[in-house]
């Protein structure tokens, strides 16, 4: 990945993607400090545009403020950043990841002394769970390990160290042939897959676990919610126990990467006819809609570049 043409935003100039590195000592290499986003670019009817680029920049800003990182740039200069590294890679459509970190002038657990740092990559990128599963479905595992507490790591910062719990549950179900794994929180309630957030549909109702779950604030959760608002469709926020996906009529991912993924199986059980659902279906071709700039009504969720 390290070795390719291109240009990478890094602490506010464009540099040779080779170049784009860090040393050893780098405080977030060592304790995990540090905070990322995913966004996506789409190739839409007029032209390339980021989709929510503001709604993703002010998660980063969430994020650092979170784990205390003051971050050296407003807003407006990450999101022009974003837009800067799309258009210098000439990318029609790809996938954006700006992360912060703090820098290598001190080691111990206490950041203080340090510099805070930021780069912008950007890269194309296809389904991140295979076109197949996004018109199958695919399928998922209840993780062994639990979600993170909403008092260990903190849950609403899209933060670097959230993920080895996210990296343990992903290699623990696709080593035994899953596609994906299904992580519930401490109290045994469903809480969100290892890079997405869960939707079940049961009766025509949309439920979704709530935040207290430990699920992170998703852009495309957000996104689903103005959607089934368009179809008609009530959303419901509450607390979800395996057994109620094991039995709901539809399950679909939702995230960045991740798209609108429908879940077919989980644990071997079948939902509903263990295929993609009516409604997820309409759900996700509303969702291609809008970030391929078909929806007028969304046009300022979409950032050209
Ligand atoms: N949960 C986790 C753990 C994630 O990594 C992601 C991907 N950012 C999501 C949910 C979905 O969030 P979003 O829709 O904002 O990408």
């Amino acid at each position: 990945m390290s070795d390719r043409d291109g240009k990478i935003w890094m602490d506010g100039e464009l540099i040779d993607w080779r170049d784009a590195k860090v040393h050893v000592l780098t405080h977030t290499l060592h304790y995990g400090c540090g905070a990322f986003e995913g966004v996506r670019a789409y190739n839409t009817v007029n032209g390339t545009a980021i989709f929510r680029l503001r709604e993703h920049t002010e998660r980063l800003f969430n994020s650092a403020k979170i784990l205390r990182m003051k971050l050296p740039y407003t807003q407006q200069q990450v999101m022009d950043a974003q837009c800067e590294v799309v258009r210098q890679n000439k990318l029609e459509s790809c996938y954006l990841r700006p992360l912060t970190w703090i820098g290598s002038e001190k080691l111990g657990v206490s950041p203080k002394g340090n510099t805070i740092h930021l780069m912008v990559a950007a890269w194309a990128w296809g389904a991140y769970l295979g076109e197949e599963g996004l018109k199958r479905g695919i399928r998922v595992k209840t993780s062994s390990y639990t979600r993170h507490h909403v008092n260990i790591t903190m849950t609403q910062a899209k933060a670097v160290s959230n993920y080895t719990n996210s990296i343990l549950a992903n290699m623990e179900a696709t080593d035994e042939g899953y596609d994906e794994a299904l992580l519930l929180d401490a109290s045994g309630f469903v809480s969100e897959g290892a890079g997405e957030n869960l939707f079940v549909i049961k009766n025509g109702v949309v439920y979704t676990p709530d935040l207290s779950a430990g699920a992170l604030n998703g852009i495309t959760r957000n996104t689903v919610f103005a959607i089934c608002q368009d179809l008609g469709l009530k959303v419901v926020e509450k607390r979800i126990t395996r057994d109620e996906v094991y039995i709901c009529d539809e399950a679909f991912f939702t995230g960045t990467a991740a798209e609108v993924t429908p879940i077919r199986e989980l644990d071997r059980i079948e939902l509903g006819a263990g295929s993609r659902g009516p409604i997820t279906e309409k759900i996700q071709s509303a969702f291609f809609d809008i970030v391929n700039g078909r929806n007028p009504k969304y046009a300022e969720w979409l950032t050209r570049v």
